[in-house]
């Protein structure tokens, strides 16, 4: 039986494991932490219970076809409700507007509160779909770099449309010219930071991200977001798959004769002083960040540097705040947005330090699932975007942090008009440094590359590599970051490698 190795445990890998057990291999997962999802884990403190990371879930049909293709049924692995509202928007001046899952609803609700005309959301919508429709096959699920991807009924067709893809201008100056209203251009521009972006210079192609929560739908798993993670990794045991925790891949061996993988090597991520295994596998996809693969398991290989060193997405700073308190004036997400948005983006990608006045992202779990905090109380995910963390010793974080606690408190505060601080009765804080301490994500940029480039989509590695039996998936290589992309990047490979 011909086996496969996956380094990291994160979703792609999870995932690879499953299409490759599908194929007939011996499948091994081999994870440097203690527990499995990477980015997408969870924890529990003091009777609070935190997803860690993504809080946002679409496209759920993503994990039910892995189900399915597995030969299993849905229902006994996972399970997960659509959401009534998206999200609810706060602005300092007192503007409110909660976004209906419902697109009619949805324009009718910003026509009243931001006095933008609803014909001008349902067009916008409606463009978004297109561009979606018209890409998503070609960009999402297929390898760019492989010439029959461009060679098929469906390049042609986004080839014979290209103009409504609006490939020419930035996200904010498409979004300025369609929407009358400033903040209708900030709610819109925000989806640029589904994948580590600025609105002012990554593409409109980037519009696509609307289409997926508003006309197709935002979703929660029924136990939360580490359910994702939680479903396949049992649907990857029930298959055959092995996983090692606690073991940290620190080489892969290739015979340079014959260009082709021959093992790994590694070692027991809790005893520094033990020493390497070496174990034979034909296969080895790795789902650790490209750039580390490169740099760190194959320090001999020439590297495709151009490709390593486009800009990292943003990373976030994430406070976890058990609430001693409820609080009905939010929901499930929430948006309390700065004065001046692009100021905002200058500070992350130019400045590369926090805002002053940042946008807030609140998600609470506990509004639907009540058993993540105790009767009376809310568990808190606060978030703020926070440029990578540059490694340099330039970046201040401890002194920021505190900064930024204080900011965001203040502001919550000024525009929720409650007390804050004092419901605080549980802390955890997340930055760039543990992100990537955690889960090997160069600088704990949150989605690998950013899109702040035209050609972005062009310029991540590959899902393949030119030694035979090498395979990268997951956020840093392409089709991108974001749970359904690494989902992607896991069938992209999938189908790359022959069945047995
Ligand atoms: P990762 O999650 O990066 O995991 C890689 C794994 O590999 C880790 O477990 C690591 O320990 C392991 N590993 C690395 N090196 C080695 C080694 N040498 N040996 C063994 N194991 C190794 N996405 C969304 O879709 N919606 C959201 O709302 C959203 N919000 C986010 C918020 C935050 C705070 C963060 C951090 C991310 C968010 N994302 C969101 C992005 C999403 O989490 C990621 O794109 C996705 O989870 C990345 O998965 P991955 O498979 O690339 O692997």
């Amino acid at each position: 039986m011909k086996k496969a190795a996956i380094i990291g445990a994160g979703i792609a890998g999870i995932a690879t494991a499953i299409h490759l057990a599908n194929k007939g291999y011996k499948v091994e997962v081999f994870e440097a932490n203690n527990y499995a999802g990477g980015k997408l884990s969870e924890f529990w403190k003091d009777g609070f219970r935190y997803d860690a990371g993504p809080s946002l879930f679409t496209l759920p049909e993503r994990v039910e076809e892995l189900i399915l293709q597995s030969g299993k049924k849905v229902e006994d692995y996972f399970s997960y409700k659509k959401l009534e509202t998206i999200n609810k928007y706060f602005w300092e001046d007192g503007t409110k507007l909660e976004a209906s899952a419902d697109t009619e609803t949805f324009a009718k609700q910003v026509e009243a509160k931001l006095g933008e005309p609803k014909e001008n959301i349902l067009k916008f919508l409606k463009s978004s779909k297109e561009k979606y429709d018209l890409t998503a096959d070609l960009f999402l699920t297929r390898s760019l770099h492989k010439a029959e991807t461009y060679f098929n009924k469906t390049a042609l067709k986004a080839f014979s449309q290209i103009w409504k893809l609006e490939l020419f201008k930035t996200m904010n100056q498409a979004n300025s010219l369609i929407f009358e209203k400033e903040k209708t251009v900030q709610l819109f521009n925000r989806y640029a930071t589904y994948n580590g972006s600025s609105p002012y210079v990554a593409p409109a192609l980037l519009n696509v991200i609307p289409h997926l929560e508003f006309n197709k739908g935002a979703f929660l798993p029924t136990e939360g977001m580490f359910d994702i993670t939680k479903s396949l990794v049992k649907l990857g045991q029930d298959l055959g798959v092995i996983y090692h925790f606690d073991k940290k891949v620190e080489e892969i061996i290739i015979d340079k004769n014959q260009n082709k993988i021959t093992g790994i090597k590694v070692k027991d991520s809790k005893k520094e002083e033990t020493q390497t295994e070496e174990l034979d596998f034909d296969i080895v996809v790795s789902n650790m960040d490209v750039v580390h693969t490169y740099k760190k398991l194959l320090p001999k290989e020439k590297a495709p540097e151009f490709l390593l060193q486009q800009q990292k997405s943003s990373s976030a700073l994430i406070f976890y705040w058990g609430m001693n308190a409820e609080y009905k004036e939010l929901d499930l997400h929430n948006i309390f947005f700065t004065k001046e948005y692009k100021k905002e983006f200058n500070a992350l990608f130019n400045g590369k330090t926090l805002y002053e006045d940042p946008t807030i992202y609140i998600f609470v779990s506990s509004k639907h699932i009540k058993t993540d905090a105790p009767e009376g109380c809310e568990n808190w995910f606060v978030m703020i975007n926070a440029p990578h963390n540059l490694n340099d010793g330039s970046q201040d974080w401890d002194t920021w942090i505190k900064k930024a606690k204080q900011d965001i408190i203040k502001k919550l505060e000024r525009i929720l008009m409650r007390n804050v601080e004092e419901n605080i009765i549980s802390e955890s804080i997340l930055d760039p440094r543990k992100i990537e301490l955690r889960t090997s994500s160069l600088g704990g940029s949150l989605y690998g590359n950013s899109s702040n480039n035209r050609y972005a989509a062009f310029l991540r590695h590959a899902n393949f590599s030119k030694t035979k039996g090498l395979y990268f998936c997951g956020g840093s290589v392409h089709p991108g970051g974001g749970i359904p992309l690494a989902l992607s990047s896991a069938k992209i490979v999938g189908e790359m490698i022959e069945k047995i």
